[in-house]
Formats: C-alpha cells, structure tokens, sequence
C-alpha cells in the first residue's frame, strides 16, 4: 500500500484555482462585467452590498445563455470563447480561459438567472461550493444577472485576508470604471448598499472620460490619434496644466483590455518631459489596438501584464503619438473644441 497519489475532488480544485482569479470582491467585479462586455450587453448594472463581501451582482441585457451553457457555464475550463490554442493568438474577447464562474462558484453562493435572447423562458440556476442546488426555468429579462453572494463563506481564511469595507471598495470603482472607460458605447451604473454612485450614460469616450474623472477635463483634453500598419493608438492626454501630484487617471489599453504597463507609463512621461513639472502625473487613456497575434495576454489569470513581441517598437510608436498630439495642440490651441 505504497501508492499515496488521488486526485483532488472538483471543488477542492476549483477553491485551489480560485486563489488565483479571485482575490477580493474587486476581482469578482472584473470578471463579471467583463462577461458581460464579451455577451454584447449595452446596459450593464453593478449592484453592491457590504463592499462586494455579501453581494457582487452583475445584471446585463446581453445574449444570455441557454438552459444548457447556463449550467456549463460553471464548469472548470468551459468556454464558448476559444476551441483551439490558435484561438488564443487572436483573441478579441476579454475572457478566453473559462475559469472566473468556476472559480467564483468556488467560493461563494451563487445566483444565476439568464434567457437567451430570442427565447420566452430563462433559467434560474443556484449554486453553492461548487454544488448545484437548484436549477428551474424562470420568468426573467433578456440578458443575464450573475449574484456572488456571501464571498469566502467556505474559506474563512481568505475572508479575514479581507481589507476594511473603504479599502475593498476602492478596488471595486477602480475595476468598475476601467472596464467602463474601454466601452463608452455601453452604459454602465454602479449602486452599494442601494446609493447609486455612478450613472454613465452612452457615449463618446471624450464624455465618458469626463463623467468618470470631472468636468475640469472638458476643454483640457488633448487628442491622441496615430496609424501605422503595425498598430494604432486613439485615446487622449490631458493638457499640461491638469497634470498633479497624484496618480490615477492613468489607463492604459491593449486591445480594450486594461493593462499595467510601467514601461509605456515611462514612454508617455517622456513625451511630457519638460512640459510638466517633476514628480506629477498627466492624464492619459490611450487604447492600442494591434494584431493579436503580437501580444501574449495569457502570462497572468487576471491578464494584467501582458507581453508584446517588440517592446521598443511599442515605446517609440507611444511616446512620438503623444509627442505630435501634445505639439499640435500648442500650435493651434483653438482647434480644440469644446464638448
Ligand atoms: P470565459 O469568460 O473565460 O469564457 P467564464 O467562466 O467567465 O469564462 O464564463 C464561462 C462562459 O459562460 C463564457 O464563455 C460564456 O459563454 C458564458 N457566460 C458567462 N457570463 C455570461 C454572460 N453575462 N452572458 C452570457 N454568457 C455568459
Ligand atoms: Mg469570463
């Protein structure tokens, strides 16, 4: 009876897997809205209670999924996003690796309701610890609405790793309004604890820009628009004047994905030197969009850092964009018009 190997039961697994996708409530909020984006919602609600650490819920008026993939959907590995690993080199959707309802499933009780659109009758699903606990058809809009309740109620050791309500729903708005800055052309609202604290209304990226971070910004915004056959980047900086001594309206995207990149953070400061005074921080929301066959988002579950196949090429392609846009606003200011 020399033989000690077994294999781990499904949710021990999935608790396993879930250390790494989600962390906190904020993650949680990642992946859903995130979801949601990938179903093709274009009204997305965030409903928060307790900092996300009683209730993360996501409601969307997307595709919804049928009786069948509403079930699945929770399942390690299951994806309707890719089916082979060349898949994975030409990725436009923000998931791919059919791990967050898993992983959320994993840790916390679930709620499920969803109808696929086109369809009469939706499907209500619960589930608890990787369990299924109950699955009927259900009255319910178009759309899907995923609720994370009660996070880590099965691994306490992780719920007392949790931070205080402020710092957890700080995490919160910042996943919240990243996903919601790459997709002005959706609405988005946030409520906790039934106070609604941001309403965005469709619209152009200059107006989401401005409803997320304040007014001061209209008329302050600068441009940025260049095209090679390698990629382009769109998006704007803020005048020199509006630069301050605090980070944090800086983003940065890849192919609409956000990412975190102290590298071209670099190569933007740079186009800013001397403009700015040390030490402070210009706006910046810049999307790159390049063939996904250039980047490797898959270095990280939560796909943060991704890898490009030439980094200098991207550095110089950023830093001269945001060179030109910022020389040709102080040519001719008044080209700048207001919203
Ligand atoms: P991934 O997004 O990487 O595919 P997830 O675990 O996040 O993996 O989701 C699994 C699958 O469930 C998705 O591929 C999608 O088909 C389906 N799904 C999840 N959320 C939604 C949603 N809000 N609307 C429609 N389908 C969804
Ligand atoms: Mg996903």
């Amino acid at each position: 009876m020399a033989d000690i190997i077994n294999l781990l039961p499904d949710n021990i697994a999935n608790q396993i897997a879930a250390g790494e996708v989600i962390q906190r409530p904020a993650s949680a909020v990642k992946e859903l809205l995130e979801n949601a984006v990938d179903a093709g919602a274009t009204e997305i609600q965030l409903i928060i209670r307790d900092a996300g650490k009683e209730l993360v819920q996501v409601i969307d008026n997307g595709k919804g999924m049928s009786e069948t993939d509403a079930r699945m959907s929770f399942e390690r590995h299951a994806t309707s996003k890719i089916q082979t690993i060349e898949d994975l080199f030409r990725i436009r959707t923000m998931g791919f690796r059919g791990e967050a309802l898993a992983s959320i499933a994993a840790v916390s009780q679930v709620e499920l309701k969803t109808r696929l659109r086109g369809t009469d009758l939706g499907t209500y699903i619960e589930i608890d610890n990787s369990a299924v606990r109950k699955q009927e058809p259900c009255q319910t809009a178009e759309g899907t609405s995923i609720a994370m309740k009660n996070l880590f109620f099965n691994v306490p050791a992780r719920r007392n790793f949790l931070k205080s309500n402020a710092a957890e729903m700080r995490h919160i708005v910042d996943e919240f309004i990243r996903v919601a800055m790459a997709f002005p052309q959706v609405q988005f609202t946030l409520n906790n604890n039934n106070t609604q604290l941001f309403y965005l209304e469709k619209g152009s990226l200059k107006q989401r820009i401005i409803s997320i971070l304040g007014q001061h910004y209209n008329a302050r915004l600068v441009s940025v628009k260049e095209t090679t056959d390698y990629m382009d980047v769109n998006g704007f900086v803020g005048k020199p004047e509006t630069a301050k001594k605090t980070r944090g309206d800086q983003f940065f995207f890849v192919n609409n994905r956000f990412i975190k990149s102290p590298y071209l953070h670099h190569a933007i400061m740079n186009a800013f030197a001397e403009m700015i005074p040390a030490d402070s921080y210009p706006l910046y929301v810049l999307f790159i969009d390049l063939d996904p066959e250039h980047i490797d988002i898959n270095v990280h579950p939560t796909k943060q850092e991704i890898k490009f196949d030439d980094d200098k090429v991207m550095y110089a392609f950023v830093q001269s964009a945001v060179k030109h846009a910022l020389a040709q606003f102080s040519i001719t200011p008044t080209l700048d018009f207001e919203l």
